[in-house]
């Protein structure tokens, strides 16, 4: 965090670097990032990102679409327009956070989209199924994604029972968890492993982490042999 005094902050342990929370897909040749938070660029670079195909929104929180317009690199180099999906709530606030991607005389190389609307009923991505997972985050609704044997879910703090049945059978469950004390909008550590237990996936690591989680090792140790505290650039191979 800027400005934080706090020996987390100041750790020279890499997985103690924390970016905003996002994640990039690859599946059937089809690269797809959930969220464009603030460091969408830097993560692209890191991860030698050459070609993406789609971008889903989880919601609107500036931490979570902030980053959108680098997506006007993919447009030069992939020289079409990025398809964007999320629910028309999010949209709106799309449209609204970048009035100038949408305005009718528009500025030479400005990012160009193709704003797809979406509910929690499953939906395909150029033969990719996706089946979305309504989550809440306080008093905002949320989606989390369901790709085959994978969930994504950030910036929960409860689940309705029928959306949990969703996410039943998944092998691996990614799922947020803010820091050990409890928060008003976000689960807690402690949540999200009742959740884990709860939905009992193969492997399940926790996103979405404050500083005030602590050293990545030291918490790290205290979890379940299944429950990976996730760190940047952590690549799972299904
Ligand atoms: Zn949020
Ligand atoms: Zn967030």
């Amino acid at each position: 965090m800027i400005a934080c005094p706090c020996a987390v902050c100041h750790s020279n342990d890499s997985k103690d670097k924390r970016l905003r929370t996002s994640v990039l897909v690859e599946v059937d040749g089809k690269t797809i990032v959930i969220d464009t938070g603030p460091d969408f660029r830097e993560q692209m670079l890191r991860a030698n990102v050459l070609k993406l195909d789609a971008v889903l929104f989880t919601h609107e929180h500036r931490d979570h679409i902030a980053g959108l317009d680098d997506i006007r690199s993919f447009n030069h180099v992939q020289q079409k327009p990025m398809d964007i999906y999320a629910e028309e709530r999010v949209l709106q606030a799309i449209r609204q956070e970048f009035p100038y991607i949408f305005a009718e005389k528009k500025y030479p190389g400005i990012p160009e989209v193709i704003l797809h609307s979406i509910d929690n009923h499953p939906f395909t991505i150029e033969g990719v199924s996706i089946n979305p997972i309504r989550a809440m985050h306080l008093r905002l609704p949320l989606l989390g994604f369901r790709f085959g044997d994978f969930t994504y879910i950030t910036d929960a703090n409860y689940i309705l029972d029928e959306e949990k049945e969703k996410i039943k059978g998944s092998q691996y469950l990614v799922i947020n968890g803010l820091r050990k004390e409890k928060h008003v909008s976000h689960f807690a550590l402690e949540e999200a492993l009742e959740l884990i237990r709860e939905l009992n996936p193969k492997y399940a690591f926790i996103t979405h982490i404050s500083h005030q989680m602590g050293f990545h090792n030291e918490v790290q140790a205290e979890l379940p042999s299944n429950v990976t505290l996730a760190f940047d650039g952590l690549v799972l191979d299904i």
